[in-house]
């Protein structure tokens, strides 16, 4: 019997290994396993080759529970160690300064493990004592068992063992009893070796009997050994990918569709990405791409491997290339794992872009569910962005579907505004809009449905990437302003009657909550409504973003501002216009006077005010004295004339229906003002 050292150049590593790597405890299991199916593969390549040329037999590798001694056994048939092989790849851990390197990279223990030759070791992390009975595949090798109880030091001896392959006996810590347990040692290899290439056993397969669960005589292998993503896209049908999925993702309906990744330069890479159905929300679970590392599961923590928007995939990532062994920021870093997260983007948009051009009914038909996904990853990913203008599709309120080019071409001769910019019209509520919809299409124009969660940032990113091209809302203006075609025209009233007819217009219209209304006359055509309302488009849209983002309260808080236009050409409005001239105007006039020269006065005493500095004070508090006598005269003259206006307009109903009109058809007309309307309408039909 031999003993030593273990040779590492700190003291004592395992104490190391218990601190530092005491919250990941649970991977030992992972390390284990794993050098158990390396050990397999190993042997079956050497017999491939010829080099050994003994029977395989049955190569499973084999987890056991022993309750009553307390330990957990994972034991392979695989290429096995003599006490050469043990002193050289168990003793002399293959590493220096481990303790500094550990402490330094604690918070990343998982990744190191495994790639600094500490897999073994991690044993001790959950073990007082860890035994190695093994035996060579090496012609005459004998047995040898290694056994150490955490300490540096440890025994070697040879051994009987009749089996080829190695055995690896942990006697579970104290705290460490949970190893014991037949369905927490399932659970783990399920979440780490699900798709090893070697079978996997642990216990054996258990069936209903007798009122309960009793174990049968059948091995429970735990891993399916071929995963679909290590076979060829060829030899696979819709079925197997779809059995697949719903292996992955129990309890998920199907996916759209899905991508087989495979390449092999300039990095290793296989995996399968599903695009769920997502509809709308956004608020999608963002752990349900899995890294997998040859086929041993790694991670479910993508980010920086796929690119952001590309989370909202589901499915499985394997390549040997991603450097495991390292923080999360030096992953985003670094070079590598950019170029494979590109390529994964790259890949996505060609396999969109092929759905597209093969078959573009079927893609239509998915487009409302995709349309999600494509507009985040155009918002977050330039390059993607530059791909997707291809076959980003735009929809129309009839369910018409263009790309962006068709689009152009559609709109280019009628929505041209003078200016030559590309005016493109969208809605966000069908319902709610519907007359402006309607209006905008009596003239002939477009309108597009912007109804998504992200429609509001990806207006902007269309107005920027098409160019001289502006996205407004159908209801943000009139229909002859959203798209101006020549310069405008005026009103066609006087002063006196637009001052008249605002406050006419203003004093009749029925309280909103949250609003704020703006009145202004334009002549727009005897046959165009007597009165529109509209939201301007930049507040609207600093509104629905604010809604969106924190921080952005400002405009949130504000009320919503609308312009009531009335339309001077109508001949409701010219009856209004005419009756309350008559009405008003000569009555008016006085106190317009007053104002007039009120106004004039107090300016002039302002000026000689600001002038005569120097000048005495009784001089000045005569300044100021005319100053606020004209002020009050002008005040009690508006006053008087708000007055006369008002209580004009109270007795026209014709203007509160003009008016009601207008918020009927942006959908404000509600409860009590509404109820009004319907009795004033019944009223004024005689
Ligand atoms: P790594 O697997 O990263 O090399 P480990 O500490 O897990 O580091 O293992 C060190 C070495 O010990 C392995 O490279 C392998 O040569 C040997 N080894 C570990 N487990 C087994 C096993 N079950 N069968 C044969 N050799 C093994």
């Amino acid at each position: 019997m031999a003993t030593g050292k273990i040779g590492v150049t700190t003291e004592n590593i395992f104490p190391v290994i218990k601190k530092f790597l005491y919250s990941d405890h649970e991977i030992f299991l992972r390390e284990l396993v794993s050098n158990a199916v390396d050990a397999t593969q190993k042997l079956k390549t050497l017999s491939s080759f010829g080099e050994f040329k003994g029977e395989l037999g049955e190569m499973q590798v084999k987890v056991s529970i022993d309750k009553e001694q307390g330990t957990l056994t994972v034991s392979d048939r695989g290429i096995g160690m003599d006490a050469e092989d043990i002193d050289k790849y168990i003793n002399q851990i293959a590493f220096s300064g481990a303790e500094e390197f550990l402490k330094k990279y604690k918070d990343v223990a998982n990744g190191i493990i495994g790639h600094f030759g500490l897999g073994f070791y991690s044993a001790f992390m959950v073990s007082k004592k860890v035994v190695i009975r093994s035996l060579s595949y090496k012609e005459g090798a004998k047995a040898v068992e290694w056994t150490c109880d955490g300490s540096p030091e440890y025994t070697l001896e040879e051994t009987e063992k009749a089996d080829r392959g190695t055995d690896i006996i942990l006697y579970l810590d104290d705290d460490s009893k949970e190893f014991l347990e037949q369905a927490r040692i399932d659970t783990l290899l399920k979440k780490y070796c699900r798709f090893l290439p070697v079978p996997v056993i642990s216990g054996k397969e258990q069936e209903w009997k007798d009122g309960k669960m009793v174990d049968t005589d059948r091995d429970n292998v735990i891993n399916a050994t071929e995963p679909l993503w290590t076979r060829k896209p060829a030899d696979l049908t819709d079925d197997d990918y779809l059995k697949f999925y719903h292996e992955l993702m129990p309890g998920m309906e199907d996916p759209m569709f899905w991508i087989h990744l495979n390449v092999d330069y300039p990095f290793t890479l296989t995996g399968i990405l599903y695009f769920p159905k997502i509809k709308s929300n956004l608020d999608v679970r963002k752990d349900r791409i899995q890294l997998y590392c040859n086929q041993v599961y790694v991670t479910d923590q993508v980010e920086g491997v796929v690119p952001e928007f590309m989370t909202l995939m589901q499915g499985v990532i394997d390549s040997p290339d991603i450097p495991l062994n390292v923080s999360r920021s030096y992953l985003q870093a670094d070079s590598q794992v950019k170029k494979i997260s590109s390529y994964i983007a790259k890949k996505v948009a060609e396999k969109l872009a092929s759905m597209f051009k093969d078959d573009r009914k079927a893609y239509e038909q998915k487009w409302d569910d995709i349309k999600v996904f494509i507009e985040y990853g155009m918002l977050t990913d330039p390059k993607f962005c530059d791909q997707a203008m291809k076959f980003v599709l735009l929809k129309d309120v009839d369910g018409n579907y263009y790309t962006i080019e068709e689009y152009k071409k559609l709109t280019e001769a009628e929505q041209t505004d003078k200016d030559s910019n590309l005016i493109w019209l969208y809605a966000n509520d069908p319902q709610e809009q519907y007359s402006y919809i309607q209006g905008a299409k009596d003239k002939g124009y477009s309108v597009l449905l912007m109804d998504g969660q992200l429609d509001p940032h990806f207006i902007g990113l269309l107005e920027q990437k098409v160019e001289k091209t502006r996205m407004v809302r159908v209801d943000s203006d009139i229909i002859d302003r959203l798209i101006v075609k020549a310069d405008k025209k005026e009103s066609g009233l006087t002063p006196a009657q637009t001052d008249i007819l605002t406050t006419v217009f203003r004093s009749q219209i029925p309280e909103v909550k949250g609003a704020e209304f703006l009145v202004q006359f334009e002549a727009l055509g005897e046959n165009a409504a007597p009165a529109t309302i509209t939201q301007n488009e930049f507040m609207r849209r600093m509104k629905d973003m604010s809604a969106m983002q924190p921080g952005m309260n400002f405009y949130g808080e504000m009320p919503d501002s609308y312009a009531l236009v009335i339309n001077t050409d109508q001949a409701a409005v010219k009856k209004i216009t005419d009756l309350a001239t008559e009405a008003l105007q000569e009555r008016v006039a006085p106190l317009r006077a007053d104002i007039e020269t009120g106004n004039q006065a107090m300016s002039e005493a302002r000026k000689q005010l600001s002038e005569k500095k120097d000048a005495d004070q009784a001089e000045k508090d005569k300044l100021r004295q005319s100053i606020s006598e004209a002020e009050k005269k002008v005040a009690d003259a508006r006053a008087e004339e708000e007055k006369l206006e008002k209580e004009y307009a109270a007795t026209q109903p014709q203007v509160r229906q003009v008016i009601d009109l207008a918020l009927l058809g942006a959908g404000l007309l509600k409860g009590e003002a509404l109820s009004a309307f319907i009795k004033r309408s019944a009223t004024l039909l005689g």
